[in-house]
């Protein structure tokens, strides 16, 4: 079998589109939705992604700032540029690029942005709300990958979901959403003996790891559904997930590619988020 692709820069396009009209609403009303991104230091693959969420922002037609600080700030700074922004009525959502430079505590800074502009969902007000099933700001990469299967049409409910990481901007998260959706959720991560026994009874399997070909086909159940968050970069540089595509996709019933699947529609929910924070507003 060769699996369907799940193409998030089409789902992103796609959706994106009716993202503006929403916009435009707001804008005719006097609103225009407002983002504003924090970027300490000079990471390089930082500066990359603040670039594209400030460039998303503006292909939708919302307002964006983008912030840059040199890693000499000090987090009483960056403290205060937050709850300044927490004030800031043209801004709706709020986002601190991490890692931070090592001398700040990123719990610390993502707790000073107000849960109403937390549009990256990383606040614990927004991790507890998720937990307990209350509205608040969903983590814009598992949001988007559970996007993907709705849109595939999978009903997960009594479903086998199998979510390999348990960081607390994906794995954890993401885990949530499949459970609030009644499936049957296992989650491995670095402790997990025998990684396959586990993947080999699923039907979605989610990989965040940042492992090249942590997933093989012969790890899949045939037929499955599986979602690869992974972003790492093979012998010749180029840009790869967690899973080997190849060989998956032969296996699979639908399958997410790197690059083309989870990584645009992060920031599309990065989008969704701040609109639907501006429209509260
Ligand atoms: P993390 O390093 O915080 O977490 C990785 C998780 O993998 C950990 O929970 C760990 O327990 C688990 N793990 C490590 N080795 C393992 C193994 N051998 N078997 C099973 N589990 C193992 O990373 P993260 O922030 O959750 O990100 C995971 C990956 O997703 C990275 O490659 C990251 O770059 C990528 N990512 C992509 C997007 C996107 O938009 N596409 C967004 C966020 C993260």
């Amino acid at each position: 079998m060769t699996a369907q692709l799940i193409d998030g820069v089409a789902l992103s396009r796609q959706l994106r589109e009716g993202f503006a009209q929403r916009v435009a609403a707001l804008k005719a009303r006097g609103t225009t939705p407002g983002l504003a991104v924090v970027l300490v230091g000079d990471d390089a693959a930082s500066q990359v992604y603040v670039r594209n969420k400030v460039k998303a922002c503006g292909d939708v037609g919302m307002h964006s700032v983008l912030e840059r600080y040199p890693a000499t700030l000090t987090e009483a700074e960056l403290l205060a540029r937050v709850e300044a922004l927490n004030q800031d009525p043209a801004i709706h959502g709020i986002l601190v690029q991490l890692p931070l430079p090592p001398h700040m505590d990123a719990q610390r800074v993502i707790e000073t942005i107000s849960p109403a502009k937390d549009v990256d969902g990383f606040h614990v007000a927004s991790a507890g709300a998720l937990m307990v099933g209350q509205p608040g700001f969903w983590p814009c990469t598992p949001h988007g990958c559970l996007r993907m299967l709705d849109h595939i049409g999978m009903d997960l409910r009594g479903k086998h979901a199998v979510v390999i990481g348990r960081s607390n901007i994906v794995g954890k998260p993401m885990a949530l959403m499949l459970l609030q959706r009644s499936a049957t959720v296992t989650i491995c991560h670095s402790a997990t003996p025998n990684l396959k026994a586990h993947t080999l009874q699923a039907d979605v399997v989610v990989a965040a790891v940042g492992k090249r070909n942590l997933l093989t086909a012969d790890m899949v159940k045939p037929g499955a559904v599986v979602i690869d968050v992974g972003m790492n970069r093979d012998p010749e540089g180029k840009l790869c997930g967690d899973v080997d595509f190849e060989g998956v996709k032969e296996v699979a019933s639908w399958i997410t590619p790197v690059p083309g699947g989870v990584g645009p529609m992060t920031i599309t929910m990065l989008l969704a988020n701040t609109l639907e924070s501006a429209e509260k507003a």
